[in-house]
This record gives C-alpha cells, sequence and structure tokens, in this order.
C-alpha cells in the first residue's frame, strides 16, 4: 500500500556518522527519522576558489553544490557484489540476479538516467551513461556490518574477482536472510558511502534485499517482474539500486550535491513514483505482475519497471521521470 503519508515521511535521508567514513542512507517508508543530518554540508576546506563553469555547475534549483567532484565516466560501470545466497528461494535467486543485471545494462543512456546530466562539477557533467562492469558472488550466512561491508568490497577487488576503479560504483546486493546490522530495514534500505580501498577512493553502496522488509522498504508485494506473487523483491530492489546509483554519481564523495536539509538528489524524491500504469494484458509486466495489478512507471530494456523519481537541477528543480 501506498500514501502520501508514507511519502511525506519517506522523503528525508539519513546520515549516519561512521568511524572513518560517511555513508549516505535511502530512508524506509516507515522511518520515524529519528537521526539528525550530520552536518556535512558546511564548507569543504581548502576547495577551489575558481568561480565554478557556468555549464557545468548550475544552481538555484532546490539542491546545493558544495565543491566535490561527480563520476563523469562515459560510461559509470557498476559492478556487482552478489552476497549471501543467491540459489536460494523466493526472490533470492538467479532470477533477480539476471533482472536486477539487466536494469543495469539497459539503463544508461534512459531518458531516466539523463536526469543525472542535470549535475556537474568543476570540470564537467554527469554523462548519464552507465554500464554494467561484472560481478562476482560471495556466499555467505554472515550478516554485514559497515566494516565487512567495506571488507567484502576491498577483497572483490583484491582478489581480482573485481577490477579497481575509482570512477566506477560497486553495488553491494545481499539476500534477504542476510541484515546489515548499522539498521537495514530499520533506519535505512540501502546506503552508499566510499573508502579509500587499495589506495583508491573507492565508491560503494549497500542495497538489500527488501523482501527481508516488505512493509518498509518495498512499494508493493508483486512487482511488474515478480515471478509470482508476493514475491517483489527483485522489482523492490532495483528501486533501492536506482536511488542509490543515482547518488552514487552524483554526489559520490559526499560533499558534492545536496540540500540544506544534507537530503541528496535521491532523497529529495524517495519513494515517489510520480504518475504510474497498471500492468494489464497488454503490458510486459510478468505474469504475476499482470495478476496483481502492479505498478510501473518507467520502461526501458523491454521491462517495465517501478522506480523513484529523480530530482532534476534544472528548470527550479522537481521530481521526474524524465527532463
Ligand atoms: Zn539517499
Amino acid at each position: 500500500m501506498f500514501s502520501l503519508g508514507k511519502l511525506r515521511l519517506a522523503l528525508a535521508c539519513l546520515f549516519v556518522i561512521l568511524t572513518v567514513n560517511f555513508m549516505v542512507a535511502q530512508k524506509p517508508l516507515n522511518s520515524n527519522g529519528n537521526l539528525v543530518p550530520d552536518g556535512k554540508h558546511h564548507g569543504v576546506p581548502g576547495q577551489s576558489q575558481l568561480a565554478p563553469t557556468p555549464d557545468t555547475v548550475v544552481t538555484g534549483n532546490g539542491i546545493n553544490y558544495h565543491g566535490g567532484p561527480v563520476l563523469k565516466a562515459n560510461p559509470v560501470p557498476y559492478y556487482v557484489i552478489w552476497y549471501g545466497n543467491w540459489n536460494g528461494t523466493g526472490s533470492n535467486t538467479q532470477t533477480t540476479v539476471s533482472l536486477v543485471e539487466h536494469f543495469i545494462s539497459t539503463l544508461g543512456g534512459t531518458a531516466y538516467e539523463h536526469i543525472a546530466t542535470t549535475y556537474g562539477d568543476n570540470s564537467g557533467n554527469v554523462s548519464g551513461n552507465v554500464s554494467f562492469g561484472g560481478h562476482t558472488f560471495v556466499n555467505s550466512s554472515t550478516n554485514l556490518t559497515d566494516t565487512s561491508l567495506r571488507t567484502t568490497v576491498a577483497n572483490a577487488i583484491a582478489s581480482g574477482a573485481l577490477p579497481k576503479n575509482a570512477n566506477g560504483v560497486y553495488l553491494v546486493l545481499s539476500s534477504s536472510n542476510i541484515n546489515e546490522t548499522s539498521g537495514f530495514c530499520t533506519q535505512y534500505c540501502g546506503f552508499h558511502t566510499h573508502s579509500t580501498i587499495s589506495g583508491s577512493d573507492i565508491k560503494y553502496a549497500f542495497v538489500g534485499n527488501p523482501d527481508r522488509c516488505p512493509s518498509g522498504c518495498e512499494i508493493q508485494r508483486t512487482g511488474p517482474n515478480s515471478p509470482s506473487t508476493n514475491v517483489g523483491g527483485a522489482d523492490g530492489l532495483i528501486n533501492v539500486l536506482a536511488h542509490e546509483q543515482f547518488e552514487a554519481i552524483t554526489d559520490p564523495d559526499l560533499n558534492a550535491w545536496f540540500d540544506s536539509s544534507g537530503e541528496e538528489d535521491s532523497d529529495k524524491c524517495n519513494f515517489n513514483f510520480g504518475t504510474t500504469s497498471t500492468c494489464t494484458s497488454t503490458s510486459v509486466c510478468s505474469s504475476a505482475g499482470k495478476a496483481a495489478g502492479a505498478k510501473f512507471n518507467v520502461n526501458f530494456g523491454s521491462h517495465d519497471w517501478m522506480i523513484q523519481q529523480q530530482w532534476k537541477n534544472a528548470g527550479g528543480g522537481g521530481c521526474v521521470l524524465h527532463l
């Protein structure tokens, strides 16, 4: 179910100060918002005094620039670490793996991802193009912590399972038996952060399978791509992934784009889907999605998707599905 009240509650993002770095989290639907912004949106010591290039840093659209870089690669590669057990039941399956990787592979260059091109830094703009850069599987039944999350990324790079790339984003996606003990499902549905790994500034995000907590992190129990009724984890995960990847590109080091409340672009449209359609017999939705009348709002890569709107840094700002 979905209500305006939940929408308002879901709007704010939270910031948790870690021992060595920050993370930026996507607030769940039912969060009480008991954490406060960390104040990182103050001046950045030592930042360039040069005037921003007008074409790359545009302000006045409800979100502020704080001097840090954006990711400008064309495309920005996304590396996926499948953590837990993805040969299980429900949505913890290779079907989800394939769907999520298809989403990533077809996201680049879409009208949706093009919204990110309204963000830039002093040397250029986001390309709006992303790619699937590869994956690795970490089979484990051990819950994640913020520390072990970082270690998981570091190990994937150090082992050569994934390349080291400071211009990409590493996505750690966990199966629904796995908790992230710093607050998955209660404080956040996902978050992104960065850390120095193997001598490089590596950007990474955590996105858990929201079938662990549908009421907090899933907009609908049966999504447009659900393989069966009430198995909505893949679609739910893709929505959170859409949120975190957008922020990881436009605020990779947590010092570029966020508003006076500490909210990044995706936070300003958290669980805000805009105009939606209902899966019908003529939709490309899955059979279960059609039977349940699942909602979707965009189509690309020969699939219907239900992903949140994004804040455009143009035209006065606003939550949109395309420019
Ligand atoms: Zn966020």
